[in-house]
């Protein structure tokens, strides 16, 4: 059987084609499929359960249907949309990861992050990620109108986009000793993660044991879907 993983599909009412692309995975592959993991980022922004907009109302559509039809389906906070909750597992039926995890595989241990975690030179990424992954902070933002909440979002994804595009390539990627520590402290040998849309497998070394860093893609200019089966992982493109 295989187990299939996607990211960063970044779904909102500007993505009709993502949108679209992602519902056909859901009533295609997704069906025959021992189980699905999404790994972060489903949506571009996510201010609370009571705000979704119309493709994402769509997608969460998409993903009861698949869960209805005895798929199991994971879905990891992403940067984007770290504030899914209760209310957005009831309604698709998918249920919610912490990150990291460490996830059994054909008997193999596999550590499972979102990413950005391990994007450690970007120091003002990590303050704010800091920031808004507390409780305190999250309550205080959820007790705003929906208005003033998108209000804030859009502030913020302005102001991270300026921040991301005045960084250089390095820097924005995960770092090194990061991932090693997080191989290190796992105690295992593979890890999968998203965010950087930097689709790959990559052989590394930790302390003298042989590990491997798998990257997932992203959506923007096409589908990608991590599929694994008993012959191992293996990264898919899906043309548009
Ligand atoms: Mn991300």
């Amino acid at each position: 059987m295989t187990t299939l993983f996607i990211s960063d599909l970044h779904i909102d009412s500007n993505s009709g084609a993502i949108t679209d692309q992602f519902l056909a995975l859901l009533g295609s592959a997704a069906r025959e499929a021992e189980a699905l993991y999404i790994l972060g980022d489903l949506f571009e922004s996510w201010v609370g359960d009571d705000a979704a907009d119309r493709a994402q109302i769509a997608a969460i559509a998409g993903l009861k249907a698949l869960t209805d039809s005895g798929v199991p389906c994971f879905v990891m906070h992403g940067n984007r949309d770290f504030l899914l909750g209760a209310q957005f597992c009831a309604m698709t039926g998918a249920r919610l990861l912490p990150d990291p995890l460490i996830i059994t595989l054909h008997g193999e241990p596999i550590l499972v992050m979102h990413g950005d975690a391990l994007c450690t030179d970007d120091r003002a990424y990590q303050r704010l990620r800091a920031t808004v992954r507390d409780p305190g902070w999250q309550r205080q933002f959820l007790a705003l109108s929906v208005t003033a909440r998108r209000a804030l979002a859009d502030a913020a994804r302005v102001g991270s986009q300026a921040h991301t595009a005045g960084l250089d390539y390095a820097i924005s990627d995960v770092n090194p000793s990061s991932v090693a520590l997080a191989l290190r402290s796992a105690a295992v040998s593979t890890l999968l993660h998203g965010h950087t849309h930097r689709p790959g497998i990559h052989p590394l070394d930790v302390d003298g044991r042989a590990c491997t860093r798998i990257v997932l893609g992203d959506w923007h200019a096409r589908g990608s879907v991590l599929r694994w089966d008993r012959g191992g992982p293996e990264l898919a493109f899906l043309p548009r």
